[in-house]
């Protein structure tokens, strides 16, 4: 039989903590426990999901590296800063494409280049801001031109469009 981990405070490192609630959350693909850390009473929540298979990451230079889901919500995270996308919207938006990548590949390998391509169309969908600085920093931008080739690519009909149809962009 496994041992039973347990869930180390993140305040004082204590194992002791005790579940107070537990939720399912997203379509029962994720249960959040709220938990109380029974040496500080520090309140923290740990998340658990369905992990369907091990996706590995081929980089643009080949080189390969377990995807991470956390490095995924981050960056998006860091492109919605400051805008009106909210924490569950982004964690929506992440485990939609982390289904999508687990779902439509035939093996367990999928590119960066597919990533970011997804998360590149989402977030045009979400938020052209966020869009335009996700793809900044994902394709390393160095000049003021790279900008405004994708900015040209935005239809501008709708400023505050927050779903604006565009044609597929291949971008990566
Ligand atoms: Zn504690």
């Amino acid at each position: 039989m496994l041992p039973y981990i347990t869930m180390r405070c993140p305040y004082c490192n204590s194992t002791d903590s005790r579940v107070t609630d537990s939720r399912p959350d997203i379509e029962d693909a994720i249960i959040r426990r709220r938990r109380v850390c029974e040496q500080c009473g520090a309140k923290f929540t740990t998340v658990e999901r369905v992990q369907m298979r091990d996706l590995v990451v081929r980089k643009n230079s080949g080189k390969l590296e377990p995807f991470d889901r956390e490095k995924l919500r981050r960056s998006i995270k860091l492109a919605c800063r400051n805008r009106d996308v909210g924490d569950e919207q982004i964690e929506r938006l992440v485990t939609s494409i982390h289904r999508r990548l687990e779902t439509e590949t035939p093996d367990d390998t999928v590119t960066s280049a597919l990533v970011g391509q997804m998360v590149a169309d989402s977030l045009l969908n979400l938020d052209p801001i966020a869009f335009v600085r996700f793809v900044s920093v994902y394709r390393k931008f160095s000049r003021v031109a790279d900008f405004k080739k994708i900015i040209d690519q935005i239809p501008e009909d709708n400023d505050d469009a927050v779903v604006c149809k565009l044609p597929k962009t291949s971008l990566f």
